[in-house]
């Protein structure tokens, strides 16, 4: 009996001390729109502390080159990213309902802050921010590359086209897999999981499972085929047979084979 009432106690000091932080922060964090600006981003954030868009700041630019070389990006202008500090704002912002982030274009992303006070089981949002960042790059690659075979000069007609040719050739598990990987999005429990679902990667192009095992897909083709394989694999809009010279049943066999290894 004596344990079960210290068991409560405990909980409720838990419970209460979570309720104090949560509103200490609702209280003190700025619910107005500030800008911070660095050499490649201008961050606006509301319903964050100035110190975490600093740090969101310095983590973004100190990851920049490197992402960048990765994937072979080519010039990229000032990107402006906005941070929200509750799932309702970025849902208002952005008009979408089941992501905590999106790339609007190769020079803009919107993600929310998630942490404990505002999500059951939050993200670490620095690697949210790269996440999206990534996609950024990945659409500049292929908006220039994409300068090559759509040669109209009128703007809107050139986005028209190049919006269609991405949503219907670009596939979904590598446009996923590419930002996974290069936030560094993994755990081997949710791998485990999505492993067991034997899923190929046409079914993961309309599955969520590509968020629990992308990593994977791009580790085992960064071991196997090295650094150089993944701007390839981009400019081809992810054609394995054309990049890898193999099929895409047998790639996907040699990674399973990986996976049983590895996880
Ligand atoms: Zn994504």
């Amino acid at each position: 009996m004596r344990k079960y009432k210290l068991l409560i106690i405990l909980l409720g000091i838990i419970i209460g001390v979570f309720y104090v932080t949560r509103t200490i922060r609702t209280f003190t964090v700025k619910h107005k729109a500030q800008t911070l600006e660095s050499e490649h981003f201008i961050i606006s954030y509301d319903g964050i502390y100035k110190s975490e868009a600093e740090k969101l700041s310095e983590h973004l630019e100190s990851n920049y080159a490197e992402i960048r070389t990765n994937l072979k990006d080519v010039k990229h202008g000032v990107i402006k990213v906005f941070v929200y500090g509750s799932q309702y704002k970025f849902n208002v912002a952005t008009g979408l309902e089941n992501a905590n982030g999106t790339s609007r274009g190769p020079n803009e992303f919107h993600f929310v802050w998630t942490n404990w006070f505002n999500s059951i089981f939050p993200d670490d949002p620095l690697k949210t921010a790269l996440h999206e960042f990534t996609h950024c790059v990945q659409l500049n690659i292929l908006i220039n590359k994409a300068k090559e075979t759509i040669t109209i000069q009128n703007r809107t007609e050139f986005d028209k086209q190049f919006d269609k040719k991405f949503a219907t050739e670009y596939p979904r598990w590598l446009w996923e897999s590419i930002s996974i990987f290069e936030a560094g999005e993994v755990n081997s429990l949710s791998v485990k999981y999505a492993k067991s679902k034997n899923l190929t990667l046409a079914e993961l192009n309309h599955s969520n499972q590509i968020y629990n095992i992308g990593y994977t897909i791009i580790e085992y083709l960064t071991q196997k085929w090295g650094n150089d394989i993944l701007p390839k694999l981009i400019a081809s809009f992810g054609n394995i047979e054309k990049t890898l010279n193999i099929s895409t049943k047998e790639f996907e066999k040699g990674w399973i084979a990986f996976l049983e290894e590895k996880y």
